[in-house]
């Protein structure tokens, strides 16, 4: 393999017979030869010709050449070149590891055969293309990575607003009576299987924002009770359908944190879903206690089970990125192998630990949470004026996909409310000034006018008596913030879940 040619040397020498010498090896050899006679000059001409390699003898008259050396490394402009220290005849080999130690590539002390220095200096242009060639493709992957990223990014925002528009759908769906059986049947596996699907595409947006670190909190006061409640009914359905039993027990009083509901939501979903999904008999246990008190006091979290168990080989990376036990083709439970990285980030984003244990293949696994407890939480937090905005309401809702804004009619309807719908800001707007809504729903990623100026606008038009709900979609981590300072209410992530938005109306 050549090196790229021709090559540019920078020769700096004070000694002017010495460079001289140098400067013809060097043009004989067929390189490019630029010189300096000082320190100060070499930085110049590094900076101005930007050689492949330098030879830069170690004594100038005004900075040394070690110095020369630490300053080329220091600059991202110059740090790459190839250093190749001289020095007169006497050196001593302490000073030589000193050159080397400074960032030198290479030591050649004089007098030296010019076959020697050439070799030299062609064994730093192979290290040096080497090096190059490994940087692109260091970067290439790194470009490629990021592509990767934002093309998971926006799949996921690809595959959410249908998901949005069938869930609803489904929530409708359920709520209407059956006799028949088998359709009692493939609604539950309808439903079953959208939530999967919603899951795995919150997993594969997460993991994007994993890997750059921008996975972001929405803290508030947060009784961890009713959320693994919550969480429990999500996964009971899974568990019926293995034949496992779900064993529970849950402390009589709430477990105050500081802590985002959604997020802590999908920490004990993909424990659940894991424990149920690699157990085959037996049963999945869930324990939730306070363990100490004061400023120590936590709340811990036990999923257990009595499943297929992890290697003793598997069990310290368990928690790494795309990291999978059962790596056979069939991989009959498959997964992304995303879940439990993403359990270990929010955790540690929430101040706490997860571990997992095992006994080992076939001796089922534990997998626990600690959680710091919000101490200054004491009592639940004052219901602000109760009126109940469940049933009979006005209520407008601004959405531009058309099935979503059909299937959140339909769903309003069902609820006893009247329901006005506007495909845009602008429209909706004009609705909600001819005949006030109580509450309005409004999707934020609307044409024209987006759902933030919206509800700036009803603030303005139509004042505070209105409630206003944002639903926007996963991307902006200041989403909820932004909303809020909007003037909306409150700020429901999509797709929206009947039963997540019959609980914000009942809290509004
Ligand atoms: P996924 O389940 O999508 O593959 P996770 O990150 O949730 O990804 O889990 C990573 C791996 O850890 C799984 O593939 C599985 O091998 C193992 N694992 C997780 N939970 C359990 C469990 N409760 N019992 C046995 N193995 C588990």
């Amino acid at each position: 393999m050549g090196e790229p040619h021709p090559a540019t040397v920078l020769n700096v020498n004070d000694d002017d017979a010495n460079r001289y010498l140098v400067n013809r090896l060097l043009s004989l050899a067929g390189y490019n030869v630029v010189e300096a006679a000082t320190g100060m000059g070499a930085l110049l001409m590094a900076q101005q010709h930007r050689p492949d390699v330098i030879i830069l003898d170690v004594k100038l008259p005004d900075i040394s050449g070690y110095e020369v050396c630490e300053r080329l490394r220091a600059n991202p402009q110059t740090a790459a070149m190839a250093v190749l220290h001289t020095s007169a005849t006497f050196v001593t080999s302490d000073k030589k590891v000193r050159g080397l130690d400074g960032g030198a590539d290479a030591y050649l002390t004089q007098p030296f055969e010019g076959a020697e220095l050439i070799a030299t200096v062609k064994s730093l242009l192979r290290l040096r293309h080497a090096e190059q060639v490994a940087r692109q493709r260091a970067n290439a992957l790194a470009e490629m990575d990021r592509r990767k990223d934002e093309f998971l990014a926006m799949l996921g925002h690809e595959l959410r607003n249908p998901l949005a528009a069938i869930m609803t759908a489904i929530g409708i769906l359920e709520r209407r009576p059956t006799s028949d059986d088998k359709e009692a049947r493939m609604r539950g596996i309808i439903q079953r299987q959208t939530n999967h699907l919603a899951r795995l595409v919150d997993d594969l947006l997460d993991v994007s924002r994993i890997t750059r670190d921008k996975v972001e909190l929405r803290p508030g006061s947060v009784d961890l009770v009713p959320v693994l409640r919550q969480v429990l009914q999500i996964v009971q359905p899974m568990a019926d359908s293995r034949g496992l039993g779900l064993d529970v027990s849950l402390p009589s009083g709430p477990l105050w944190l500081q802590a985002d509901a959604t997020r802590l939501e999908q920490v004990f979903t993909n424990l659940l879903d894991n424990a149920i999904k690699y157990t085959d008999a037996g049963g999945v246990h869930l324990r939730a206690e306070q363990e100490g008190v004061g400023g120590a006091a936590q709340a811990v979290v036990r999923v257990k089970d009595s499943g297929i168990g992890i290697p003793p080989e598997v069990l310290p990376h368990i928690f790494e990125l795309f990291a999978q036990a059962d790596t056979s083709l069939e991989r009959s439970r498959g997964g992304l192998g995303i879940g439990l990285t993403l359990v270990r980030k929010l955790i540690q984003l929430h101040g706490g630990e997860v571990t997992a244990r095992s006994n080992g293949p076939g001796h089922g696994s534990e997998f626990v949470v600690k959680l710091p407890l919000d101490h200054t939480m004491g009592k639940s937090a004052p219901a602000r004026d109760a009126v109940d905005l469940r049933r009979g309401r006005r209520v407008l809702v601004v959405e531009d996909n058309s099935d979503a804004r059909q299937a959140m009619r339909d769903l309003l309807e069902l609820w006893g409310h009247q329901v006005a719908v506007a495909p845009d800001g602008l429209q909706g707007v004009a609705l909600a000034m001819a005949q006030p809504p109580e509450l309005a729903l409004v999707d934020i990623g609307l044409p024209g006018l987006d759902g933030y100026r919206v509800a700036q606008t009803l603030r303005a038009q139509v004042g505070n008596g209105i409630r206003l709900v944002a639903m926007t979609g996963y991307g902006s981590p200041h989403g909820r913030d932004q909303a809020l300072r909007a003037g909306f209410d409150r700020h429901l992530v999509k797709p929206v879940k009947p039963d997540e938005l019959d609980r914000i109306l009942s809290e509004l």
